[in-house]
């Protein structure tokens, strides 16, 4: 089927301005996908329609919301014709403005690579970690994949890809094997078939890296908080900034419910003891239901919770906060609290189908 202009009308053209790129985008596919696959720097986090970092207006045209935008935009944002690019068809050919970053515009793109999963160990009684060995290396123009971001994993039988974070630093993972954490969701559809029994030797399509998360320049203090599996992304961004030198002093607060969910602990102390003698690293773990007569010495309570107290200087501070959604919410506010200026929280929020609006992700 062909439309006025003698092109397949399962695809529209993007103009993005004011860079004057275009992209085709394919039907089924959102603006931001297309966009990335093209190489465009475009801001973006989550790809979810929860974040807002890929908003950009709409000029001319018409596009199909994916969920709703006023979950994200405000009414201002709405009347100006803002738009969420992740959660955007496209109904025709479109005009739309958005800042693309600068700098690092190569690396912005994405690849896509099948593979096989080769390995598999249980961390806790609810967390796996997975190795997937990849017939390319996921390696993008201008680099590898950095520390902190996230790809997408697709399964065959499983209707659509999910997200994790690589748990190690890309100089760390062999070139073709990547390895991610992954903790099982009561009744989700992923987590439920691969815990359930052993899937090694299953293929799988991996794309990325997605996601702006990871360690930004700077002289001030670190805080990481993560919970769960949440301990991947900060565990790679954390070896990778080890790996560089870094003489930041940094502080490590993980959040768990008892001992049985801790875990990697020999990797944070081996960080520790590699991280440049003339700063600290300090990794604390917390505990929520430890039971009271437990032998456990560490701290007790929400993660939160200790959040003040563990630095002196939280002007020239840097956040990085990793793992469901309520705990980098109330850390969020904490920080705010103690002075952390709000451009320099970085977090990756964990969402599943369950906190998105139309069960999504
Ligand atoms: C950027 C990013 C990075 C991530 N990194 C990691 C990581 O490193 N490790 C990790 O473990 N997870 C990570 N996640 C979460 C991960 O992508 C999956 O969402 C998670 O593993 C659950 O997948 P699932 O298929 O098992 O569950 P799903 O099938 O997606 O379901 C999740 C939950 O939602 C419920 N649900 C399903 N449909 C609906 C509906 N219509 N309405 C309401 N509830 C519904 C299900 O019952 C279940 O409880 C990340 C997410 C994002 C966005």
């Amino acid at each position: 089927m062909f439309g006025l202009f003698g092109k397949s009308k399962k695809e529209f053209q993007a103009r993005v301005q004011p860079s004057g790129k275009s992209l085709e985008v394919q039907a089924g596919d959102n603006l931001l996908k297309a966009g990335l696959a093209s190489g465009l720097n475009w801001p973006h986090d989550c790809r979810v329609g929860s974040c807002g970092t890929c908003k950009c207006r709409l000029v001319e045209g018409k596009v199909k919301e994916l969920s709703d935008f006023a979950y994200v935009l405000d009414g201002d944002e709405l009347n100006n014709g803002m738009i969420l690019a992740c959660q955007s068809q496209l109904k025709s050919d479109i005009v739309v403005e958005v800042e693309l970053g600068t700098g690092d515009a190569e690396a912005a793109g994405v690849s896509t690579t099948e593979g096989v999963l080769s390995a598999t160990r249980m961390l806790t009684h609810d967390i796996m970690e997975l190795t997937i060995t990849i017939d390319h290396p996921l390696r993008v123009k201008g680099g590898h994949y950095k520390a902190g971001q996230y790809a997408d994993i697709t399964f065959p039988g499983i209707s659509r890809p999910r997200s994790y974070s690589f748990a190690a630093a890309p100089e760390d993972d062999d070139r073709n094997e990547l390895t991610f954490f992954i903790r099982k969701v009561p009744n989700g559809e992923l987590t439920t078939w691969l815990f359930e029994e052993d899937r090694t030797g299953s293929p799988v399509t991996v794309s990325g890296p997605y996601g702006s998360f990871w360690l930004r320049e700077g002289e001030g203090p670190v805080v990481c908080i993560a919970g769960g599996s949440g301990m991947s992304s900060i565990k790679a961004l954390l070896e990778h900034a080890a790996n560089q030198g870094c003489t930041r002093d940094t502080v490590y607060l993980f959040g768990a419910r008892t001992q049985a969910d801790l875990y990697c602990l020999d990797a944070m102390s081996s960080l520790e003891n590699q991280w440049n003698s003339g700063s600290k690293l300090r990794f604390i773990p917390v505990l929520s239901d430890e039971p009271a007569d437990s032998d456990w010495q560490g701290l007790r309570g929400m993660v939160t919770e200790h959040i003040p107290g563990q630095l002196s200087d939280w002007a020239s501070a840097q956040a990085y906060l990793c793992g469901p959604p309520p705990m980098i919410d109330a850390a969020i506010e904490s920080l705010k609290q103690q002075g952390v200026n709000n451009s320099e929280i970085h977090f990756d929020k964990f969402l599943d189908a369950s906190s998105m609006p139309n069960g999504r992700q």
